[in-house]
């Protein structure tokens, strides 16, 4: 049923990366729960897998020297929702955290292999756009530093290549966690083990009197053929008072930038929608998480 040639287990990144130099087409799987299925399906034959499941160096959370969180791409959802450094500093992570499929899944799927496998429904990254995160890729030179905003190239494609890196880490930057608020919101059809029709993260910096927006980024999953940075009403909304007006801005403004399509689960139209109302909601969860409230 599943077309395996062979699975190395590692326990290390180097020994990862090697493996990997050593077997062209060979697969990193951390918890499998998207490679299996693709398996299962056929769209992967003769598969080599570099199984990076027990790399330590891949797991947890900590807090670097700097004030950064670190969030090793090992780590699954479960350890995030449940990791108090997350809950403390980053709550919207580890609510969209928890909104990922199901108890057994969130137990083995990694934020990782969420952010890899390059889904444009993935429900980590639309918080994680909000803050800016930034990546280190391993490869066999060492360690670079990409941002997320861009790694999305295509459906199901990242700037990663995958014949010889890996995502080791996932940065917070201090400055991101420490000035803003977020909410994200995941509409599906039901509550549980369902792939999001649309979400929608905001986050907020709000003025020292709250009363108006000093930064603001819009994140949308599914609502274009990448994860979306609605960069344009973010520019268009800074400094705008905490009002309906700013609402009615937002509102027009993601509709403006969001390109979303018609598939089984929604028509675009629908999405559309969803685009305004999910904005609406998420942002005013974050003015409120930043202590502000919007006059209506
Ligand atoms: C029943 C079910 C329900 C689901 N529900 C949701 C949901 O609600 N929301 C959601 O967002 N997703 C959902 N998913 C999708 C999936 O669980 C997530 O995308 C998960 O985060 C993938 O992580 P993983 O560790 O299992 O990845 P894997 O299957 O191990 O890998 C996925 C991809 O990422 C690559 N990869 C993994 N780790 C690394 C790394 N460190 N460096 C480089 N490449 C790497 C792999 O090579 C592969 O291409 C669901 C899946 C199932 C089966």
């Amino acid at each position: 049923m599943y077309d395996i040639k062979k699975t190395c287990a590692v326990y290390s990144v180097s020994e990862a990366l090697q493996l990997l130099q050593e077997n062209p087409g060979a697969l990193i799987v951390n918890g499998g729960t998207d490679v299996m299925i693709r398996l299962k399906e056929r769209k992967i034959k003769e598969a080599v897998l570099v199984s990076v499941l027990h790399v330590e160096e891949l797991r947890g959370v900590s807090l670097r020297d700097n004030g950064d969180i670190a969030i090793g791409a090992g780590t699954t959802f479960d350890e995030i929702y449940q990791n108090a450094l997350i809950r403390e500093n980053i709550p919207a992570l580890a609510y969209a955290a928890n909104q990922v499929g199901s108890p057994q899944i969130r137990h083995v799927a990694t934020i990782g292999g969420n952010i890899c496998n390059g889904a444009v429904s993935a429900d980590s990254v639309p918080t994680l756009l909000c803050y800016d995160a930034m990546l280190e890729i391993a490869d066999c030179n060492g360690i670079h530093t990409l941002p997320l905003r861009g790694f999305h190239t295509g459906p199901g494609m990242v700037g990663l290549d995958k014949t010889r890196e890996l995502l080791q880490t996932i940065i917070i930057p201090r400055n991101e966690y420490e000035n803003r608020s977020a909410s994200y919101i995941k509409f599906g059809q039901r509550n549980a083990m369902e792939i999001a029709t649309l979400g929608c993260a905001v986050s907020v910096h709000l003025s020292a009197d709250k009363c108006s927006i000093s930064d603001i980024r819009i994140a949308m999953s599914v609502a274009a053929p990448t994860p979306l940075r609605c960069r344009e009403t973010e520019k268009s909304l800074i400094g705008a008072p905490l009002t309906k007006q700013t609402i009615s801005a937002l509102r027009k403004g993601v509709l403006n930038e969001v390109k979303p399509r018609d598939s089984w689960r929604a028509s675009k139209q629908f999405r559309l929608q969803l685009s305004k109302e999910l904005s609406e909601r998420a942002f005013r969860q974050a003015v409120e998480a930043a202590g502000g409230k919007v006059y209506d």
